[in-house]
């Protein structure tokens, strides 16, 4: 497995991973790997293509007021998990290589990138779009691979892909979970013993909404229901909303590709979790 931390060795190392005829995939990571990101790997991989990781902190996709400096970052562990996956390539640019003093571009969606994730975290998406717009342009990937966890930021980034005809597909992969249902995530690490038991309910509040909503109720009962018994779980509910599952536009039932969508904090620790609504 190469790790490849210069432009120049990258584009070499891609130049003659394409020349192998398989296709080139690229998984964008910002470390702290866990078996979420390994799916991702692993279904790149099984696809029958050059898998790409790359690992990036990227503060621009950080408010102020969030955690950037706390991310857990573990290189060591996460180039051990990615060999053994068999990725051919990790990526681990510096800040300047991703954000050169003179640059002037950012790029700014709009459309799913407007609600919920991005009316919380002004600036996050513009964050993500422009460092995956950056990366794409970096790695040449044929595919890209991103969690369904993050399901809004799927929807963005496939837009961006859409609407600038880069030429790539992006892959949206299932939600990886801890057997009790709580999605995996780097940040569930900062979790203390107790709020560790309550993190599986934003799952379980979700799938309650999807049982009623199947069952023929309309918005907006059970997601009132599902909110008020999150919070006297304890939680902090950012946002828990019935959405079409690519523009992010609210919806009063689920109608096919509808998705339920979750950000609720526990403490400091914010989850983020959806499921599909019908
Ligand atoms: P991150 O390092 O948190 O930016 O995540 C990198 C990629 O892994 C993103 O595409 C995430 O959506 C994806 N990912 C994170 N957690 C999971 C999970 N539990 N299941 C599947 N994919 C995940």
């Amino acid at each position: 497995m190469l790790v490849l931390r210069t432009l120049a060795d990258l584009h070499a190392a891609c130049a003659d991973l394409r020349r192998g005829a398989e296709p080139l995939a690229l998984v964008p990571t910002m470390g702290a790997l866990h078996q979420g990101h390994r799916a991702l790997v692993r279904a790149a991989m099984a696809s029958g293509a050059a898998t790409v990781a790359s690992i990036f902190v990227n503060p621009r996709q950080f408010a102020a007021d969030e955690d950037l400096t706390r991310y857990p970052r573990d290189e060591a562990a996460d180039l051990e998990a990615l060999r053994a996956e068999g990725c051919a390539l990790v990526w681990l640019p510096d800040m300047t290589t991703m954000y050169p003093h003179d640059e002037a571009t950012t790029i700014t969606v709009t459309g799913p990138a407007q609600h919920w994730e991005g009316a919380v975290r002004p600036g996050h998406f513009r964050g993500v779009a422009t460092v995956c717009a950056k990366l794409f342009g970096q790695v040449r990937p044929d595919r890209a691979y991103f969690g369904e966890k993050d399901w809004q930021q799927v929807q963005v980034v496939k837009r961006m892909v859409a609407d600038l005809l880069l030429p790539l597909r992006i892959v949206g992969i299932e939600t990886v979970r801890e057997a009790d249902g709580l999605a995996m995530s780097s940040r569930n690490r900062f979790l203390s013993a107790e709020q560790r038991t309550q993190a599986p309910m934003l799952i379980a509040a979700l799938r309650d909404v999807a049982a009623r909503l199947a069952a023929g109720e309309t918005t907006p009962a059970p997601l009132a229901d599902a909110h008020a018994a999150l919070q006297r779980q304890g939680f902090a509910v950012d946002y828990l909303a019935l959405v079409d599952g690519e523009t992010l536009s609210p919806l009063d039932s689920a109608t096919p590709g509808a998705r339920l969508i979750a950000a609720a904090r526990l403490g400091t620790v914010r989850l983020l979790d959806n499921i599909a609504a019908a």
